[in-house]
């Protein structure tokens, strides 16, 4: 079984960002770069199916110009067998990727398509979602657990207040919740070797897709700074300030 992992090039979630001074983005100058945490998730899922007999093969695809190569590579030192990169430069919109996820989901003919619930940069949960629209396959999202079984997949998903299990006919699309696995650190050999794994480029046009854009970025701001806290001698005090001040106990 073919296991397509959708790896995305994203801010490393350790760095505090910052709106550049126009509003007009986020400053991405000289901040490191890391996987997506959830897609780290999605990979680490594909590995252990490969490790389990389940899988054959597991392919990371990422959507980016040259220098999400350095995250394909990361997920091929986590255990994946080959990488592809499609070759777009700027920011595209969830559904200009998930044509060009699709495009190489006809190609590679994957029987299990994983992906993270989101990515930490746009938080935009949506490219799945439309995956598995544009593919015609059923989804699993936001899994916590998931077993494939013959011919199907169960996917437990955490979903508001509890779990729920689907029962997934193969081929199929998975997104990855946080609680799904804890993803291991690439050794050393094995990021050495990573470096020799075979890595495909495509461009959009070799794929049929046209990179358009619905979507314009009006405005990028921090959220309002917090007032700083005071302190109070008792409870008395807290309760007259509650009551009184902040007006949100009568
Ligand atoms: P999003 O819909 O942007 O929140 O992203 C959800 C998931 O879609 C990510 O965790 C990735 O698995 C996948 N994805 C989004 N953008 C890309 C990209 N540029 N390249 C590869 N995968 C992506």
């Amino acid at each position: 079984m073919k296991v397509l992992v959708a790896v995305k090039r994203v801010v490393d979630y350790n760095v505090k960002v910052r709106a550049k001074a126009d509003g007009s983005d986020v400053d991405l100058n000289n901040v490191k770069m890391s996987i997506n945490p959830f897609c780290e998730i999605a990979v680490e899922e594909a590995v252990r199916l490969k490790e389990a007999g389940i899988a054959t093969e597991v392919i990371a695809v990422s959507v980016g110009d040259k220098s999400c190569q350095e995250q394909i590579r990361t997920a091929l030192a986590l255990g994946a067998d080959r990488g592809i990169q499609v070759d777009v430069q700027g920011k595209v919109e969830p559904l200009v990727i998930a044509k060009l996820l699709k495009a190489v989901v006809d190609k590679e003919q994957p029987q299990l398509v994983i992906l993270g619930k989101q990515s930490i940069d746009g938080d935009n949960n949506q490219t799945g979602q439309m995956l598995g629209a544009l593919a015609k396959m059923g989804q699993g999202t936001f899994a916590s657990k998931v077993v494939v079984e013959g011919d199907k997949v169960n996917v437990t998903r955490e979903i508001d207040g509890g779990l729920q299990t689907v029962s997934l006919k193969l081929p199929a699309i998975i997104t990855t919740d946080l609680r799904l696995n804890e993803p291991r650190y690439a050794s050393l050999p094995n990021i050495m070797k990573a470096k020799k794994k075979q890595l495909d480029v495509y461009t959009p046009e070799e794929l049929g897709v046209a990179v358009t854009s619905h979507l314009t970025q009006v405005k990028v701001q921090p959220p309002a700074a917090r007032k700083a806290g005071i302190k109070v001698k008792d409870v008395q005090e807290l309760v007259d300030k509650l009551k009184n001040e902040a007006k949100v106990i009568s």
